[in-house]
């Protein structure tokens, strides 16, 4: 399957939408559609409420080392400027960029790659983005440089591997991925990826603040007055939803990388002797979440980073990636990164500087040999007022992408296979196989015919169904039409109003997926279509 026919399916049904297309867009941002707002909500209502409302915290959950507490949480986007610096954002969180004078086009420094390559006495670093087609674009560019023909194709002589850009320490010998010349890329230049803005009446420093790139650090700082408020014991976990916007200098592939995008986050507290345990439980649970929502376990996996990988504070950090179609063969892209984040956060707002084993960047010493920002000085450590423990807890955070997810859900969802049409000829039919809970509507209920009193009748169903699910009501065309139609909508039962209904009040209730029909009493629809979306 292409991702070409999921981004048309996707703006022909009405689940996403370039923004503001009729200025011709904006690069990175993406509006849902009808459609698309409803699964979005649906994928946040089932993270939410199967990560905190619905967690049974009286029981110890399969590998879950005891009982645990879960809580939610809503922050402001813009916050207090210092919640950046202690966490590192403000120094850190950028990429570096390198800019070509000559076509005025600016590329990611990490994001390039390139190999030496000689000819005609003369030898140049031939660089291209990074991906598949590499060798081949480096090649086009080298025969280009040097003038040659395809058919001389063999007086290019390359030189060791293809290598990143960052490598390189002088750019005199290198050929932009777009340039006629040698040596037009600038030295690499940082680049914040925090959003800037200013608050109030101040259009000075004195009043910058950034849109947050993450909702995590709404929780850190919130942490002891969900504490005190709920007087839970740890372990405690703590889950926000929200909107984070991020500068991306590519956005790319559809939804995946967007400048504004949705995450889901969950902060879990927990004592220091426990915290492995608790992370091993985390990268399972969040797996399995993906599993049990209708991801194909075959495209899914757990990838482990390798320690050179790690954030400096990072004890352990787990990606749960999905194969898009948008990725090369057995490539994969992230959906949730889950990472054991010790005590750095808390430590951060309390003290606003690190301890030695911390990366000695993130150190931020003023010229006086003293933290260059200060924390908030407020105690966030806890202490266990049964055991009169204290400590700094650690913490595990699993933080997915509702834009991710959505996007792989749609991913996953999209099948074309063969089903009679009303003649009892094959057709081939696109259907999206979402699941249940995910589906953006539950029901459509359709006449038979628009006639004998079925639109009637079907439409008093509707109402009545409306007030539990969201549901459609289609009477245009022919019924298998308007199947067709509700598959392609990812709707997962078809009830249909006909002959037999006006005499018995019963209706046929159709599966999207594997096109079956049985009949149900009118009364029963409710409970039925219940019933069916809680067990998948
Ligand atoms: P990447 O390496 O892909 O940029 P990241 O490691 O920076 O992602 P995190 O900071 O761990 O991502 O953010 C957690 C989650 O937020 C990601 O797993 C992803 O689902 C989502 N996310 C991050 N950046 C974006 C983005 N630009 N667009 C959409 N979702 C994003």
């Amino acid at each position: 399957m292409s991702m070409d026919s999921i981004v048309s399916l996707c703006k022909r049904r009405g689940f996403l939408f370039q923004s503001s297309e009729i200025y011709g867009g904006l690069q990175g941002f993406w509006d849902y559609g009808p459609l698309g707002v409803e699964l979005k909500r649906n994928v946040k209502e089932a993270w939410w409420s199967d990560m905190v409302t619905a967690h049974d915290d009286m029981s110890t959950l399969a590998g879950a080392p005891s009982p645990y507490a879960m809580e939610g949480l809503d922050c402001t986007i813009i916050m207090h400027p210092q919640v950046w610096k202690c966490s590192g954002h403000y120094d850190l969180f950028h990429d570096f960029m390198v800019d070509c004078r000559e076509t005025k086009k600016r590329y990611r420094h990490d994001q390039l790659n390139g190999r030496w390559v000689e000819a005609k006495g003369n030898k140049i670093f031939v660089t291209a983005p990074a991906s598949d087609e590499e060798q081949g674009h480096m090649t086009k560019r080298a025969l280009k440089f040097f003038n040659l023909r395809n058919k001389h194709i063999d007086d290019l002589k390359w030189e060791g591997e293809s290598t990143c850009l960052t490598e390189m320490t002088s750019f005199e010998e290198v050929l932009g991925p777009d340039a006629k010349t040698l040596g037009t890329l600038t030295e690499p230049r940082e680049f914040n990826l925090m959003f800037k803005t200013y608050v109030g009446a101040l259009s000075g420093e004195e009043g910058a603040a950034y849109l947050r790139p993450e909702t995590a650090q709404g929780i850190f700082v919130n942490f002891k007055n969900v504490l005190d408020s709920t007087r839970h014991r740890l372990p405690l976990g703590i889950a926000q939803i929200g909107k984070s916007f991020r500068n991306e200098i590519t956005p790319r592939n559809f939804t995946f990388r967007s400048r504004e995008f949705e995450q889901m986050e969950i902060e879990f507290f927990c004592h220091p002797d426990q915290s492995k345990d608790w992370y091993m439980y985390w990268r399972d649970r969040r797996l399995k979440w993906y599993h049990e929502m209708g991801i194909d376990s075959g495209n899914l996996i757990m990838r482990e980073h390798s320690p050179k990988e790690l954030a400096h504070y990072s004890i352990g950090t787990a990606d749960i990636e999905y194969a898009f179609p948008f990725m090369a063969e057995g490539e994969y892209g992230e959906l949730e990164g889950v990472s054991h984040r010790g005590d750095f956060d808390l430590r951060s707002h309390m003290e606003g500087k690190l301890d030695e084993k911390s990366n000695p960047l993130t150190l931020q010493l003023g010229d006086d040999g003293k933290p260059k920002w200060k924390g908030s000085g407020k105690d966030l450590n806890y202490r266990d007022d049964l055991t009169n423990d204290k400590y700094t807890p650690h913490v595990i955070e699993p933080s997915a992408g509702a834009d991710r997810a959505t996007l792989a859900f749609l991913c996953e969802a999209y099948t074309v296979d063969q089903q009679p049409d009303d003649k009892g000829k094959m057709q081939e039919r696109i259907v999206m196989k979402l699941h249940p809970r995910l589906a953006p509507i539950k029901a459509a209920i359709l006449p038979l015919v628009k006639k004998d009193g079925m639109p009637e009748l079907s439409k008093e169903i509707y109402l009545d169904l409306k007030k539990h699910f969201n549901v459609f009501y289609d009477e245009k065309g022919a019924v298998g039409r308007r199947y067709r139609r509700s598959d392609e909508a990812g709707t997962p039962y078809c009830i249909t109003v006909d002959g037999q209904t006006l005499e018995d009040k019963t209706v046929t209730i159709r599966e999207r997926d594997t096109t079956e029909q049985s009949r149900i009493k009118i009364d029963e629809c409710e409970q039925v279509i219940r019933d069916r979306i809680n067990n998948g």
